[in-house]
């Protein structure tokens, strides 16, 4: 059976087979992945009959505090009469929801109108937050839509130079690297900015390695040397865009020697990198979290974007801007309403026009929706609090590995009267769970993904769940038929007939069925910027999936956008002065090294999946703190030996990994390990003003001998 990879953003075409209850992956051509797979992919069978996998509710007996096996019937009473009590007490924002980026598209969808509309609350939000946020409001702001790749993944071979910044694909998704391979073969120029000699990087013809946080002073030079050098496309730059005077004073100051002196770049390769840009007939540059996760993160992408809008990139075939998304449903998980302040079809919560349509597709007042609630960490950091949720739901995430200060947010976690964890593992924020409900995975349920091209593609359902394991549909019909006072669900809403509830909204079976779900997503994005009002699962099946906007079932879709115009009023893209600002948190005496963090191949996100998985748990065992040798000698720590890693925020301890790819004033750590080796105990908290994008990639450490 035809279908894509659970985890990331490039959702690798594969295809499963099942033979005696054994499923096995093989190879299937697909546009972006082409037959290739990585170690995750290959792998992602294991967790179907893991021994760990939850197959029973848990509820946490308050006598002995442990959580315990329990029926569907008693864990969705706990829920629903927990929410009412708390949102009695506390009102209706008392209850929150947090979602991710790696459901489906139905699923982001039908937890927005959860919220929206069953609990009507206004606290909802995601870790996409974490991941792309950046990028999204960069793109907004310049092209008036934010799809990561506005052209299909086939652009990068065709490109004479490509410069990734921030980005390392061949760890995090190596199919990606035949593209690179093909843009080289063909003579094409790789450029790669990062603080690592990271596995991308070594395949680069040229390597930038700045201090982190500096990215917006490289891009702001990089800028200053097309104007003087001459690489402006003036006509572009005259009949596409607007704002570039304001831009062209502000890169007037960034002289190169100047960016030099600050990131540590020689001037030579500013030069080089601009000429390749300047001089290509088709030029890619690419965004990632090391340029995204930082409390600048919004202007980084920005000062990127400016550069390529400089250079007339944007809109022609083989060249543009682009952000390499990062979770399997990343794009689509942004569009659909689990945002804090957006509605379906990337629609804004609090525009009255938006509001009115959407209330009309769910059948409820536009004035009894709420409106926009907080970004995820302030969310986070509220709960439990007297200002903050008493109740959070969260399906899909693990904030506890995940989110910056994590310590922190565990506490806030322990703090609330209820939380409330949908997960296939016990994940290590289900273990903190007053209940856990056992969910599907991804070859058991039907629905969409909308991968990095803005390409919505279908995931297919090998065979159902197993004995006591529900759908995240079926858990949010159940849920919203308790709240609305109906029967309670003793079955799954799969086995039961269906019909409409006398309040005009969807009965439980058409709720949970994610057919249903799409067939009203399409409609509640209808005419918004992330239109799928023309998309239809059978249309997905007939070609390689379908690109958004697609607003018309017999009219086409849109691989390649910005060709004519942008999607802002006029038509014109915006450049945006943007100014180079110091890390929220500089080195000193007491904390005297930069520290940053980052993904291994073998890992996946906050490694609730991947860390159990056998093949993936060899090759990558542990956690480790990546250092220079030089430091390593100062600090008198030789390889293997265990290191303890400070910040004003916490600590976390791994063994030392000695690397000269690494600049002697920064420390690496890897995300995916929670517990003791946790790096996000360490992590800065500070906040892009813009996008709410947590600074993980950058703060002030101390490295010690553990
Ligand atoms: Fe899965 Fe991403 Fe690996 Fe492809 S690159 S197999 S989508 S994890």
């Amino acid at each position: 059976m035809a279908t894509h990879c659970p985890y990331c953003a490039l959702q690798c075409g594969m295809v499963l087979r099942e033979e005696d209850d054994a499923v096995s992956v093989l190879p299937r051509q697909f546009p972006t992945n082409r037959g290739g797979l990585c170690q995750k992919g290959w792998t992602a069978p294991e967790l179907l009959s893991h021994p760990e996998r939850l197959t029973s509710p848990l509820l946490r007996d308050p006598a002995t505090g442990e959580l315990r096996p329990a029926t569907w019937e008693a864990a969705l009473d706990r829920i629903t009469t927990g929410l009412r009590d708390v949102q009695e007490q506390h009102g209706r924002d008392a209850v929150a929801v947090f979602g991710g980026g790696g459901l489906t598209n139905e699923k982001a969808y039908a937890l927005g109108r959860f919220a929206r509309v069953a609990l009507r609350t206004r606290h909802i939000d995601y870790n996409g937050r974490f991941c792309m946020s950046s990028a999204a409001a960069a793109g907004m702001r310049a092209f008036g839509m934010d799809r990561g790749l506005p052209f299909p993944l086939s652009d990068l071979g065709r490109a004479d130079t490509l410069l990734l910044v921030g980005a390392n694909p061949a760890e995090t998704m190596p199919p990606l690297v035949r593209w690179l391979t093909e843009h080289r073969e063909r003579g094409g120029k790789l450029i790669v900015i990062d603080p690592r000699v990271t596995a991308t990087a070594r395949q680069a013809d040229l390597h930038l390695q700045p201090l982190p946080g500096t990215d917006l002073a490289v891009a702001n030079a990089l800028l200053h040397i097309a104007l003087t050098e001459g690489y402006v496309d003036g006509d572009y730059v005259a009949t596409r865009t607007t704002g570039f005077t304001a831009v062209r004073r502000t890169v007037a100051g960034w002289w190169p020697a100047r960016a030099e002196a600050l990131s540590g770049v020689p001037v030579a390769d500013l030069e080089e990198t601009a000429r390749a840009l300047g001089t290509a007939a088709r030029a890619i540059i690419l965004t990632a979290r090391g340029a995204e996760q930082h409390a600048k993160g919004v202007d980084t992408v920005t000062g990127f974007v400016n550069l390529a809008l400089a250079l007339g990139l944007p809109g022609r075939p083989g060249s543009g801007y682009g952000c390499l998304t990062g979770q399997g449903n990343g794009q689509g998980g942004r569009e659909h309403g689990q945002k804090a302040d957006q509605l379906p079809g990337y629609r804004k919560i609090d525009d009255l026009e938006a509001r009115a349509h959407v209330a009309r597709v769910w059948g409820v007042p536009a004035d009894e929706l709420p409106g926009p609630g907080v970004p995820a960490y302030q969310l986070l950091d509220s709960l439990g609090t007297d200002q903050g949720p008493r109740a959070l739901l969260v399906f899909g995430s693990n904030p506890v590995v995940s989110a910056p200060r994590a310590a922190r947010v565990e506490g806030r976690l322990r703090d609330l009267d209820l939380l409330v964890v949908a997960d296939f593992l016990l994940s290590e924020t289900a273990a903190l769970a007053d209940v856990v409900l056992p969910t599907a995975q991804w070859a058991e349920e039907d629905g969409t993904m909308t991968n990095l091209e803005g390409r919505v593609l279908r995931r297919r359902a090998l065979r159902p769940p197993p004995a006591g394991v529900r759908t995240d549909l079926e858990i949010l019909a159940a849920l919203s038929a308790r709240l609305r006072g109906s029967t309670p669900a003793d079955r799954p809403a799969r086995e039961r007939p269906t019909d409409s509830t006398a309040d005009g909204q969807p009965s439980e079976a058409e709720a949970a069925d994610p057919c249903v779900v799409f067939a009203e997503l399409r409609r509640a994005s209808a005419g918004g910027i992330a239109d799928y009002a023309g998309i239809s699962w059978d249309r997905i099946d007939a070609a390689d999936g379908v690109f958004w906007p697609c607003p018309d079932d017999d009219g086409p879709d849109s691989p390649r956008l910005f060709t004519e115009r942008f999607a802002t009023a006029d038509g014109l893209a915006r450049f945006r002065p943007v100014e180079h600002r110091p890390a929220a948190e500089e080195v000193c005496a007491d904390y005297p090294l930069h520290f940053t963090t980052g993904r291994v191949l073998a890992q996946y996100q906050s490694g609730t999946q991947t860390r159990r998985v056998a093949a993936l748990r060899r090759a990558a065992p542990e956690a480790f703190v990546e250092l220079h040798p030089d430091l390593a000698e100062r600090l008198g720590v030789t390889d293997g030996e265990p290191v303890r890693v400070l910040s004003r925020r916490g600590e976390f301890q791994a063994p030392a990994r000695l690397s000269p790819g690494i600049r002697a004033d920064t420390v690496f750590a890897p995300f995916h390990w929670g517990g003791p080796a946790r790096a996000n105990s360490v992590t800065n908290d500070a906040v892009d003003p813009v996008s709410g994008m947590p600074e993980f990639k950058i703060c002030a450490v101390r490295v010690e001998r553990a």
